[in-house]
């Protein structure tokens, strides 16, 4: 994609200049809030979409100009969009007929589709799309897609209407599909999860720009600005003056409304003493206790909440000097509870913090 714009009806700007690559036979994922321009980008690539400005190129061929059947491409829809009057081979031969296949390669082909996406053929084939449960359908979505070849297969956000744990057995056997077929996916969500653990890269999208890419650990453990940090799973948000810098590492204080100066260190490679900075740190960083007693950052405070998730409990800090920490702290170390009210210390190494905007 090479300086990519899409305004409709001349005054809403949905995607503003953007220009990325995705590495051929990977699994991508544009990930961004609902409404930042995702679909938008998807459809440009797969020519549903006209660019108001920009090119896209597959393969190395610029396909702009191109539509979308000369493209390479074939597309999973969210409303998964399947004939309702075709059966399931009819749904997934579609595109074949239309090509004017001959109907034997077209049965064959179909064929090995559905056996491709773990529905039987004999068993499937005939079944009408009502006689299919959600994960089915989701699958003859995608045996449609897959079986006319194509070089890049665009996802928008098909899992969107499966209950959890059928999206989560989605997600596994789309990934093995991919690596199996060593095809180029791209993939939409504005589920940070699903990016993280589907994609080998992502490109976080908010208002219709790229906010960051790069592999999931990158985006997670280095979020490139606030706004991934904030999107990409929980942080706490920190925010101060540098006061002084040295052996890559800087101090860092914060004048807080209720008590007075918060002071901590963070990685400061390419700081200055004067700088604003805003700091992340995840709350599975923050250790409590006698752990917090180890590490260079470390505070007394009271807990102002606690919410069990799964086997970590989530905690909210009261920082005796003002500002709160969330923690997510594993069961396991801290006995059953940190009932509201606890006096905790409470630390994060600096190397657990990312300065995410200078
Ligand atoms: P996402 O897929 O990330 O939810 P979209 O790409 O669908 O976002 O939409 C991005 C923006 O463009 C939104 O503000 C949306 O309202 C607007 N938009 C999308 N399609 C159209 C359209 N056909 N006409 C006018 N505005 C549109
Ligand atoms: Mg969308």
């Amino acid at each position: 994609m090479r300086g990519l714009t899409k305004v409709f009806d001349e005054t809403v700007t949905a995607v503003n200049d953007v220009s990325f690559g995705i590495e051929k036979g990977s699994f991508f994922t544009l990930l961004g809030p609902s409404g930042s321009g995702k679909s938008t980008i998807l459809r440009m690539i797969g020519g549903l979409e006209k660019p108001t400005k920009g090119r896209v190129f597959i393969g190395g061929r610029e396909v702009t100009e191109l539509p979308p059947y000369e493209r390479d491409t074939s597309m999973v829809f969210q409303s998964l969009a399947l004939f309702p009057h075709l059966n399931v081979a009819g749904n997934i031969g579609f595109g074949l007929r239309m090509r004017k296949w001959p109907k034997d390669q077209i049965t064959k082909r179909v064929n090995e589709a559905l056996d491709l996406v773990e529905l039987p053929h004999r068993k499937y084939g005939g079944r009408k799309i009502t006689q299919l449960s959600g994960g089915e359908r989701q699958r003859v979505a995608l045996a449609r897609a897959l079986v006319t070849e194509p070089r890049v297969l665009l996802l928008d956000e098909p899992f969107g209407a499966l209950d959890l744990k059928l999206r989560k057995q989605m997600q596994v056997e789309t990934k093995k599909l991919q690596r199996r077929l060593g095809l180029t996916f791209i993939f939409v969500t504005h589920d940070q999860e699903e990016a993280l653990t589907m994609s080998n890269a992502i490109g976080v999208i908010n208002k219709g720009s790229v906010e960051q890419m790069g592999d999931s650990k990158e985006i997670y453990e280095h979020p490139a600005t606030k706004f991934v940090a904030g999107f990409i799973g929980e942080a706490n948000i920190l925010r101060g003056v540098v006061q002084t810098v040295a052996d890559a590492e800087a101090i860092v204080t914060y004048e807080t409304k209720e008590k007075g100066l918060l002071q901590f260190r963070v990685p400061g490679d390419s700081l200055v003493a004067g700088q604003s900075v805003v700091v992340s740190v995840r709350p599975e960083k923050i250790r409590i206790g006698a752990d917090a007693d180890n590490c260079a950052n470390h505070f007394e405070g009271t807990v102002v909440d606690e919410v069990y998730i799964g086997l970590a409990s989530r905690l909210t800090i009261q920082l005796d000097q003002g500002g709160r920490i969330v923690a997510n702290v594993q069961i396991t170390n801290i006995g059953d509870s940190v009932p509201i009210g606890t006096r905790v210390r409470v630390g994060w190494d600096p190397a657990n913090s990312t300065v995410v905007r200078a």
